[in-house]
């Protein structure tokens, strides 16, 4: 069914006791073209993109745990794409101008809201680097400014610029196009589009294992069985080394937790998303009043998802040097989620060394604003077998050719993002 005005009247007029549900649960099975191993918001959009741009429904995306659980719901929900790399920022911003339709696209409100991303530079250094990114997404056709002082003070009123701070704020670089889209809404809308287009959502359902013979992927191994098919993608964000370790594929991945928090909800007090450079910490604001906040990774590998107390006090304490209002909110819930984060920083799309199977993973902290790129991107390889451009940087083989794509920040240096 459509959602509209309409659909909303008719079931409020029969006590909404008839929605259908928005995801079907069909058998599984033997066999299917594609398989999407993972789904998260990239895994779901692919599927979206294989059938909206390609026609092609004989697909199955096969989830370990429920729709909606992985770092796609974990993270701190902000998009943007004010990046200096070229590979990096043209992807984010295709993704920022297929964000500003997909609730329309998909007639599932994602809640794109873009309040603006506020960039602070600490010293005169970084300001002038953040000009130089500036004029670099300028010229690549997006927009950014670099607003200083009063400029500022009026873009942000609660931000606190006084002086004597450890780490005085010299200006910021503004993105008005950034902003926040709700993240389990992401992935649900894809999920009941793809699943409407007749591909089968299989959850509650990890892959377990690939069967290769000769250098060629023939099926996917399932705690509920066997899956022949003719190619598979993998896409299970923090999971990927593990599931590309099933098919013998490694990858140049460190698994790093990465933490998030939201406080108790009060009235609207910040139209912006401010992110605080001097050790990384995030905030915004939702609808429903909580302030979120996120940081940097935790800074060692694991798989546990708690997160270090260093970490919460770090991203605490600078949340509160922009706002110091914040210190008289309590925080009402803490979670974590697992970063995969290559030595480049940067994410790895394309296929691997087993002729079928395709990888889109390495991430990180990143990859929830670039959601609907990655699935248009992949599901035309996967469509054409051939690598579109604007993903052709981020190929594996990049480790071994020497054409990493360093991003500042991110990486071995993850404190510097
Ligand atoms: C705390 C935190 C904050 C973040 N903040 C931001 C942000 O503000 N902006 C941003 O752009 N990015 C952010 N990110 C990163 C972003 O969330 C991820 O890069 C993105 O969501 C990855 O999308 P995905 O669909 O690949 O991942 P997921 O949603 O994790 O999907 C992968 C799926 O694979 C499944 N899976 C795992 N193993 C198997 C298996 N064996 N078989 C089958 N399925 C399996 C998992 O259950 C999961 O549902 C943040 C991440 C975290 C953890």
């Amino acid at each position: 069914m459509s959602y509209s005005g309409l659909s909303l009247l008719g079931h409020a007029i029969t006590g909404n006791r008839h929605w259908p549900a928005i995801i079907a649960a069909p058998d599984m099975r033997a066999t299917y073209d594609i398989v999407i191993v993972g789904g998260g918001g990239h895994g779901l959009a692919t599927a979206y993109y294989l059938a909206d741009n390609h026609g092609l429904s004989n697909i199955a995306v096969v989830e370990a745990g429920w729709i909606g659980g992985g770092n796609t719901a974990r993270n701190t929900t902000i998009v943007r794409s004010d990046y200096l790399l070229n590979s990096s920022f043209e992807l984010k911003n295709f993704a920022l101008g297929l964000w500003a339709d997909l609730s329309r696209d998909l007639n599932f409100n994602l809640m794109y809201e873009p309040r603006g991303y506020v960039d602070l530079a600490h010293s005169d250094g970084e300001l002038e680097h953040f000009t130089l990114r500036a004029n670099a997404m300028r010229l690549g056709g997006a927009d950014a400014s670099i607003l200083t002082g009063d400029a500022l003070q009026a873009r942000v009123p609660e931000l606190d610029l006084s002086n004597g701070k450890r780490f005085p704020v010299s200006g910021a670089l503004v993105q008005e196009a950034g902003g926040v889209v709700r993240h389990d809404a992401v992935a649900w809308g894809f999920a009941r589009k793809a699943s409407k287009a007749g591909i089968h959502i299989l959850q509650n359902c990890p892959v377990t294992g690939f069967d290769i013979v000769k250098g060629r992927l023939n099926a996917v191994e399932t705690t509920r069985g066997r899956i022949s098919c003719k190619q598979a993608m993998i896409s299970v964000a923090g999971a990927s080394s593990h599931v590309a370790g099933l098919a013998g594929v490694d990858l140049p991945l460190n698994s790093i937790n990465v933490q998030a928090f939201v406080t108790e909800p009060v009235k609207p007090a910040l139209d912006a998303v401010v992110n605080y450079n001097a050790g990384l910490s995030y905030v915004s604001q939702t609808d429903k009043g909580e302030f979120v906040l996120g940081g940097a990774t935790d800074g060692y590998g694991s798989f546990a998802r708690r997160g270090s107390f260093e970490r919460i006090e770090d991203v605490l304490a600078r949340a509160m040097q922009m706002f110091p209002f914040l210190s008289r909110l309590r925080v009402m819930r803490h979670w974590s989620g697992t970063a995969d984060i290559p030595m480049d920083g940067n994410a790895i799309m394309g296929p691997t060394p087993i002729q079928g199977l395709m990888i889109n993973g390495g991430w990180g902290y990143a990859g929830f604003k670039a959601t609907p790129a990655v699935g248009h991107q992949m599901a035309e390889l996967l469509a054409t077998g051939k690598t579109p451009a604007l993903i052709a940087p981020f190929a594996l083989d990049r480790f071994t050719s020497g054409t990493e794509q360093d991003d500042a920040g991110l990486g071995p240096y993850p404190w510097l993002h």
